[in-house]
């Protein structure tokens, strides 16, 4: 068994992500990264669908990065969790779980085509999880790349302090390696995988353009480090060592983005960029304490990165392994053993026994291997299995200490289409194979069509279809008849109605109790009296605000006693609750949206049990809400999607006019180095099927992000 990951000091850890627009390189450097640190031994080539990382066939043949594959790898003594990002918007959610997890993160770009609109959606979303960052401006060998451009955009367009460390020898064909800014060395590549980097001194023909760009790197550190500026502005001569201390304290604190350049695919860059993970990215010590709150309250927690702490982490991934679920976790404080029992908070109350789970193992990954380990401190990055209720998002806790760590936000599906199983023998296989996938991935749901029986799935968009069909046929053996997608739509109201509702009944006490009680305890005339009345107002609210379910019923008679309204507060709340069971499916039988529900008035009556009158207040509740919906003016909205094109300028009409034609609002038009960029939103419906469209009509030469804006009525 290998020793774990404690055994090493936390400030030799790191955890860091490679981000990037797609087919910048991410999975090329990261491939590199297992080569150079000696985790592989054969650089698996991209082009050939045989790499390490991307290791689900879907991925292999699109040659695109979908499931965040986590790995470990050792770097000048320090080891490094990496975790590959997938780049297409279908799989926003994943990029976003491995952020929240990360402390540092690499951003590729190509140095051709610089920042594209999904660098852009990456970039801001580790400023949403204050990520610190590195900039690798790779793709140097080919035709216009340009180093500078690059930097220049990082500042302009992402509105960074982009602080370049190297400069670049040569460029396309002539790309030879960079000088080493700090270290005033020539560090050349061959591009033969197994050389190493050929370190010389500066060479005369270089010194002025090195001296200046130094003094460059040095003024912008100085601006955002004190200690610096002091020494600098003092006229002492700055030592490398001194820099790279004071580009650490500006990259920590999210202050300056050191660049670095290279050609991964040509064995070039990789290694200088290892170094800079291991200088001047944080490891978990320099990141502050993880806050959270004591479940059931809002008294907040902190948990600092120390093995003597409580034990916390965070699940951020679901995956099943060998027909195994795996639950990928980020440690934060404490230790984890394998054979712990860990708590849930999201499950109930520590004590309660059944709520405790216990980790079976423990594992390391590498890609789709896994190593077994017996413990995992502060700041790892492990696999637990044997965790069977755990979801995404999860905190696992000790039991003494509970905290409950923020969770990580889940988008809703915007995209549904009717599955089926080619056969009528692979029916539960696939129903199987179905409960597994949601278990995974929290924006893959199905359901069961309520009028025709047919099973409903639904994801985030047609690729997110298509690869959950793929995976059906080959990971489960179920062939698969797929229908066509259908956009999710959701209901509102366009003006505020009331609606009243009273239910009265004799229901079994045997149904009543769920069928709790004996057999043969139903006799006939074992019946009761179920009651319930209420009085709903539903009004609507602004586009994007979500739904909010209140009651607002007149204050009770002066000397209630408190086991009345003890009694009334149960009949408020289980009416609120059938409401809001009635929101989740409109007269269209979609999920209601942007709507105020209030609750006016509710008729308590003496003489039922608890069950009978929550079981009437359900009922009614959710029939004065629908009844309210019939003086409403129920409208449908529809998802909308903000859409960016880069394309070259003699392809721009032929876009913005096929847009126009998708009832596209076009916001923004304009110029990208020699491209021309597009800014629209335009309804999902529309845009069905747009990849292939887009293709055909700019010769494959446009690229585009697209991703979830709102839900809105459109015209
Ligand atoms: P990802 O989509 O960001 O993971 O990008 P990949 O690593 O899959 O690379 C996309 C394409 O760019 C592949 O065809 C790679 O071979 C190619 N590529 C990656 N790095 C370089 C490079 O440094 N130079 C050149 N010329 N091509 C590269
Ligand atoms: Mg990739």
């Amino acid at each position: 068994m290998a020793p774990g990951p404690t055994s090493r000091k936390l400030d030799r850890t790191r955890n860091i992500g490679v981000a990037a627009h797609i087919d910048a390189g991410k999975t090329t450097v990261s491939e590199r990264f297992l080569f150079y640190s000696g985790r592989i031994h054969k650089i698996g080539d991209i082009d050939a669908g045989d790499t390490q990382l991307d290791y689900m066939p879907q991925e292999r043949e699109r040659g695109i990065t979908i499931t965040a594959a986590a790995t470990t790898f050792p770097w000048r003594n320090h080891e490094i969790h990496l975790i590959d990002t997938p780049g297409h918007v279908d799989f926003t959610i994943e990029v976003e779980r491995s952020l929240r997890v990360l402390d540092g993160a690499i951003i590729v770009f190509s140095a051709v085509d610089g920042v594209e609109p999904q660098s852009e959606t990456v970039w801001h979303q580790a400023d949403k999880f204050h990520v610190p960052r590195l900039a690798f401006v790779n793709k140097m060998d080919r035709l216009g790349a340009d180093f500078d451009a690059v930097v220049e955009q990082i500042r302009s367009r992402l509105g960074a302090r982009p602080c370049p460390v190297q400069l670049p020898l040569g460029a396309e064909d002539g790309f030879e390696g960079a000088i080493d800014l700090l270290e005033r060395k020539m560090v050349r590549f061959t591009g033969e995988e197994t050389d190493a980097p050929e370190v010389s001194d500066l060479e005369p023909a270089f010194a002025a353009q090195a001296e200046a760009a130094r003094d460059r790197m040095i003024e912008a550190v100085a601006d955002v480090d004190d200690a610096l500026a002091e020494q600098y502005l003092g006229g002492e001569p700055i030592d490398a060592e001194a820099l790279r201390a004071a580009i650490r304290r500006a990259t920590v604190a999210g202050k300056i983005v050191p660049v670095l350049c290279g050609a991964a695919l040509r064995n070039m860059g990789v290694q200088p960029l290892l170094d800079a993970v291991v200088d001047w990215l944080p490891s978990p010590a320099d990141v502050p304490p993880i806050h959270g709150v004591k479940p059931g309250t809002e008294e907040v927690e902190s948990r600092p990165p120390d093995e003597k702490a409580p034990f916390a982490a965070l699940a951020f991934k679901v995956a099943m392994f060998e027909g195994r679920k795996t639950v990928f976790l980020r440690v934060y404080s404490g230790a984890l053993h394998a054979g712990d029992d860990v708590f849930n908070p999201r499950l109930g109350k520590p004590g309660s026994h059944q709520r405790m789970e216990k980790v079976a193992r423990l594992f390391q990954l590498h890609a789709d291997r896994r190593e077994k380990i017996d413990k995992a401190g502060p700041g790892t990055i492990v696999a637990a299995v044997g965790l069977k209720e755990a979801s995404t998002g999860d905190t696992l806790c000790d039991p003494r200490h509970p905290i409950l760590l923020e969770r990580i936000d889940t988008y809703e599906p915007v995209i549904s289409s009717a599955i089926e199983a080619e056969s009528s023998a692979d029916k539960d296989k696939l129903d199987e194979a179905l409960l597994k996938l949601v278990d995974e991935d929290p924006t893959f749901k199905t359901h069961e069509d309520a009028e025709t029986g047919q099973t409903i799935i639904r994801g985030m968009g047609e690729l997110h279809l298509d690869i959950i069909r793929d995976r059906l046929v080959r990971e489960f053996n179920v062939n698969v008849r797929l229908g066509r997608p259908q956009v999710v739509y959701r209901e509102t109201v366009a003006r505020a109605s009331e609606g009243d509702a009273r239910f009265e009944r004799l229901v079994s006490r045997t149904f009543l109790d769920g069928g709790k009680q004996k057999a043969g305890a139903d006799k006939p005339g074992d019946e009761m009296m179920v009651f319930g009345a209420a009085r709903v107002k539903v009004a609507p609210r602004p586009r994007g605000t979500g739904t909010s379910l209140k009651a607002a019923l007149p204050p009770p008679p002066p000397g209630t006693q408190d086991k009345a309204q003890r009694q009334l507060d149960a009949i408020v709340q289980a009416t609120l609750e059938g409401a809001r069971e009635a929101m989740r499916s409109g007269p269209a039988g979609y999920p209601m949206e942007d709507i105020d529900v209030t609750l006016l008035a509710v008729e308590p009556r003496e003489g039922m049990t608890a069950e009978a009158a929550a079981l009437g207040a359900r009922i009614a509740g959710s029939e004065a809400f629908r009844r309210a919906l019939d003086g409403a003016d129920v409208k449908m909205l529809e998802p909308i999607m903000h859409m960016e094109v880069v394309v070259p300028e003699e392809f721009m009409g032929a876009v913005v006019g096929d847009l126009n034609a998708r009832r596209a609002q076009i916001e923004d038009l304009g110029y990208r180095g020699n491209k021309r960029t597009v800014v629209a939103k335009v309804p999902l419906k529309a845009v069905f099927g747009y990849a292939t469209a887009v293709r055909s009509a700019t010769q494959g030469r446009a690229t585009f992000t697209m991703r979830f804006h709102a839900y809105d009525a459109w015209g």
